[in-house]
């Protein structure tokens, strides 16, 4: 019988464009023969669209967006709606940050008991926030880079005893926004003045800041795959020409080569492979992760953070890593839909 999917994509997050592109890839890859698709389109505002069903891949991005043209209200209830008509097999939530890869949507459809690709509340939730997750590597004896965390009611009342804290890391310093990806409101910083604004404008995006220590050092990354017995991805490597690996060069410009598979010896290629199984177990993981790690000079290894959500076009790192696994594109698609529902029927 063919397997009823619903595409989830766009959402209300900084990473709606990436997204769409996401959904345009999935859709021209996924075998029409074995499933029946239909879009579930979630507008920049948070309207949920759900469509008609697709029969043949999609010719361009407004197409994916005027699934349904007039806008309603209560559109959540549209959707499930279209579930108790249509029942799901399995949806897979092509979404990025905030609202699509924090645990938010995913709580959604543990309520609605359909079953859905990819990781769960918990380490969704726990992955998109770094200083949890930070926290969580520490317990599972990851070794990582030194930082401080702190909220903005904090900074408001103690700027001056945090900023000492900061220093007390070596310069470069990254300040991150806790709670979001792609690079969006991070800055790489040299003194205390910049460390005040890159703070300021992290506290813009999230009430929750961290501020790390700066590495020189190798972007290694890998996938991972799988329900309770996960399996490893070979290692690729990020060669960002920009200062760092920021939102541009991840999504607009190319300007990042990635070297699949990286140049790594034996003894930190099986590191990697052991350290992404237990960043994925630690988080109770489930369906994929992808790994991201700094490799220095010297061979010492340090996880940077996991991505329950990676980018999933053909041409994102995890994709081509499975794809120089022997796991193609379309297979991954299948792959992950097997994954979501033996997940679902293990839960009973
Ligand atoms: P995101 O979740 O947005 O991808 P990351 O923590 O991965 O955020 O940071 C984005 C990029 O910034 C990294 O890929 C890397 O290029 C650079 N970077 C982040 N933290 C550090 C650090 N502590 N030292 C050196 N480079 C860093
Ligand atoms: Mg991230
Ligand atoms: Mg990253």
């Amino acid at each position: 019988m063919m397997k009823k999917i619903g595409l989830v994509y766009g959402g209300k997050s900084a990473e709606h464009e990436v997204s769409l592109s996401t959904a345009m890839a999935v859709i021209k890859a996924v075998d029409f023969a074995s499933y029946e698709v239909y879009p579930i389109y979630i507008t920049l505002d948070g309207e949920w669209r759900t469509g008609p069903q697709l029969t043949a891949p999609v010719e361009s991005v407004e197409q994916l967006q005027l699934i349904r043209e007039e806008s309603k209200p209560n559109t959540i209830n549209e959707f499930i709606e279209a579930h108790n008509t249509i029942q799901f097999d399995a949806v897979f939530p092509l979404l990025h940050g905030t609202n699509g890869e924090d645990g938010t949507v995913q709580g959604l459809f543990e309520v609605l008991d359909i079953p859905y690709v990819g990781n769960g509340v918990l380490s969704s939730s726990a992955g998109m926030d770094k200083v949890i997750m930070k926290q969580l590597f520490e317990i599972a004896g990851l070794q990582q880079v030194p930082y401080v965390y702190f909220i903005r009611s904090e900074w408001k009342n103690t700027q001056q005893a945090i900023v000492e804290k900061c220093e007390q890391l070596e310069f470069p310093l990254f300040v991150k926004p806790a709670n979001l990806g792609s690079s969006v409101g991070i800055s790489k910083v040299t003194n205390r003045e910049q460390l005040i604004d890159a703070v300021e404008l992290a506290l813009q995006y999230d009430r929750k800041v961290v501020v790390e220590q700066g590495i020189i050092a190798r972007e290694i990354e890998t996938a991972v795959l799988g329900n309770d017995v996960p399996q490893v991805s070979v290692a690729g490597e990020i060669k960002p020409m920009t200062e760092f690996y920021d939102y541009d060069s991840k999504y607009k410009d190319g300007s990042t080569s990635l070297v699949i598979p990286a140049e790594l010896s034996s003894k930190v290629a099986q590191q990697l492979t052991d350290m992404a199984k237990r960043a994925f177990k630690i988080l109770d993981c489930a369906g994929l992760v992808r790994a991201d790690f700094f490799v220095t000079a010297k061979d010492e290894v340090l996880i940077n953070e996991v991505n329950t959500m990676p980018g999933f076009t053909p041409v994102s790192m995890y994709p081509l890593l499975w794809k120089n696994t022997d796991v193609s594109y379309p297979e991954l698609i299948d792959r992950l839909i097997q994954l979501a529902v033996e997940r679902y029927e293990e839960k009973g």
